[in-house]
This record gives structure tokens, sequence and C-alpha cells, in this order.
């Protein structure tokens, strides 16, 4: 595996660095996102936060604007709150014992195993996506309906391979093998190096382990907003901390009920969430966007504030921000697109 490792590992620029803290940071977007999404985003981040204690300053709109259209938001919160702990409680410096990275938000046995092996040298297993599926197929370990006891019995043969000191390098072998050689679908059985070992392919069930998942239908939800212009000011609103796109601006808006039409649906959110009444003049081109367990059709509606001072209900804050300021707030990708149609308008009418 070192070998393989050696001669064909991804380049990637986590891997030009021993700090932990730029480790931690690559371990913390890479937790649910695919690594050609994350490079630019390390490489930005780590401009803008070069060291833990940048982070731990920073303000939360500045931290949000970095990991804007990253998703999973509450990474970047916990990220900063594990930096102000790290400063707080440990001099500013990463801690280096599993059970230590365990105690900071936002670090979970697989983060704290792949920043001990990997920054600090401990041999310790990762389990990620990658590793689980090289090694069910290496050991023909299907899964129980017990997911605790198969994630052991996984942990304890990760654990046992471990060549001694070396489980930095073996860990990101496994992971590069997984992700380029042992691929989910159709393995390249025949280009890998460790085929003589595995028992999947000794017995041609490498198509059958691990068992796919089952996909469920993605819903789809019609939303109108509502893009509220008071002379060059535009009225936007944050996102509660916690939950789905939590800490984002957007523009203000909801789900379309049964029968309704989109400009009455607007007129019932801003009575509803903000306690204004709006006069919602014309359309922008409708914009569509994909989130990981659903997706929506964005109907903006250009509106005029009629009445009332905005009083947000769900959201933490309304603002009026002048039209040229809202590229320094960060914003989910749907909301982007938005931004993009409500240009493109202004551009058009002024041409
Ligand atoms: Fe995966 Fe095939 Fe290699 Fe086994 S032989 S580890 S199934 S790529």
């Amino acid at each position: 595996m070192l070998d393989w490792y050696r001669r064909n590992q991804r380049k990637l620029p986590w891997r030009r660095t021993r700090n932990p803290y730029a480790i931690w940071v690559s371990e913390v977007m890479l937790q649910q996102t695919r690594v050609d999404t994350v490079v630019p985003y390390y490489e930005r981040f780590l401009r803008r936060f070069p060291t833990v204690q940048s982070l731990a300053q920073c303000e939360e709109d500045e931290l949000m604007k970095a990991w804007e259209g990253l998703g999973y938001y509450t990474r970047a919160r916990r990220l900063r709150e594990a930096a102000q702990k790290i400063v707080k409680n440990h001099q500013g410096r990463i801690p280096s014992t599993v059970q230590e990275l365990l105690s900071l938000p936002g670090i979970g046995p697989y983060s704290a195993g792949a920043i001990a092996s990997i920054a600090f040298g401990l041999d310790v297993p990762v389990l990620d996506g990658n590793v689980t599926r090289v090694l069910s197929r290496l050991y023909t370990v299907r899964e129980d309906t017990n997911l605790a006891r198969t994630r052991d019995r996984l942990e304890f043969l990760a654990l046992e391979l471990i060549p001694q000191g070396r489980a930095g390098l073996f860990n990101q072998a496994l992971m590069d093998l997984g992700a380029t050689v042992c691929i989910p679908g159709n393995p390249r059985c025949l280009v890998c190096s460790i085929r003589s070992h595995c028992a999947a392919f000794e017995c041609g069930e490498q198509d059958r382990i691990p068992k796919k998942k089952e996909r469920l239908p993605v819903p789809h939800y019609d939303v109108g907003l509502a893009v509220i212009l008071r002379k060059d000011r535009v009225l936007i609103t944050k996102r509660p901390p916690e939950g789905l796109l939590g800490g984002l601006w957007e523009f203000p808006g909801g789900k379309k009920k049964p029968g309704e039409t989109m400009e009455a649906c607007i007129a019932r959110e801003m009575k509803e969430e903000l306690g204004i009444e709006v006069k919602v003049k014309h359309p922008l081109t409708p914009v569509r966007h994909a989130y990981t367990h659903f997706k929506v059709t964005l109907y903006a509606f250009i509106c005029t504030h009629t009445r009332g001072h905005p009083q947000p209900r769900t959201a933490t804050e309304a603002r009026w921000v002048p039209v040229d300021h809202l590229d320094a707030l960060p914003f989910p990708k749907g909301s982007l697109k938005v931004l993009e149609v409500f240009r493109d308008s202004i551009t058009n009418d002024v041409a």
C-alpha cells in the first residue's frame, strides 16, 4: 500500500504541509464535501485565516463568506468555536491526542483519527467512506443490522493493518485507493495493487459489497421570494444559526401553499415572517437549485415596501443593505443565483 501510495497519491494541497491547523481545516472541509470542490476553498480559507488565532477572532459574516457555497455551514461555526477553545485552553496549539481532539466542537472520530495520524503521526485508524469500502471488500465485511458492530469490526481491522509509525501515510493510502481504484460501482480490480489479498475479488463479490443504499425520492418545492426595494437598498434577512444554511443571508420568502398564486404567497410570507406589507410588482427569471435532500424553484419578484417596520419572527435579523454592498455578505447558492438574475434585470433596465 505504501509503495502504491508513493507512486499514485493524489497531489492535494493539504499534503504539502505538516501544519496541524491546515490539516484540521482540510479535514473539516472534507467531512461532507468532495475533494475537487474543497481544494479552492481550502486555499482561499488559509489565505484569509492563516492561523488558529485569526480564525478565533473573525466576525461571523466574514467566516461564512469564506465558506459560502461549500455547504453544511454548521461546520464553519464549529471550526471557529473550536479555534476559540484552542486559543483559550491550549495556548493556540492544536491538541495532539485523539481524546483532546474529540473534545473540540465539530471533531468526531473520523476527523480526530485523521488529524492525529496525519498531523501528529499517532497510530490511529480512520474510517471515511473510501476506507470503509476498501476494508469491507478486502475482508468481505457485510453490513450488520447493528451498524455500530460493523463499524467496530472495520475499525479493529484498520488498526491491525497500520504499519507501526506510518499511520498517516497508510490511512491516506487507503483513502486514495478507495477514491481512485476501489471505487463504488465498478471497482478497478485489474489494476489494484492489493488484489491478491482481496476476499471480495476472490469470490467475485466486489460489486455487491458494501450493499448499495436505496435512493430516496428527492422532494421539490416552489418558493416565492421578495426582492424588496427602498431607494438603492434591498431588504435581506439572516437565517438562525442552527439548521439548514444557518447564519447566511437571503431574500425573505417561503414555500407556496397549494392553490396559492406566487404573488399571494409572497405577500402572506412578508406579513407572517416580517410583519410588513409589500406591493408585489414583477417577476425575475425563476431559478432552480438542488440541495442535498430536496430541490427548489425560486420565484423571485421585485417588490416595493408599503407598510410596517420589519420585525423578523424566525430570522435573526432583517437589514436594508445597499445593492452594491450585497457581495460582502454570505448567501446560500440559491440566493446567489437570484442575486445574479436581479443584477441582470437592473443592467437591462439601465440599458
Ligand atoms: Fe477493491 Fe477490487 Fe482492489 Fe478488492 S481487488 S480492494 S474490490 S479494487
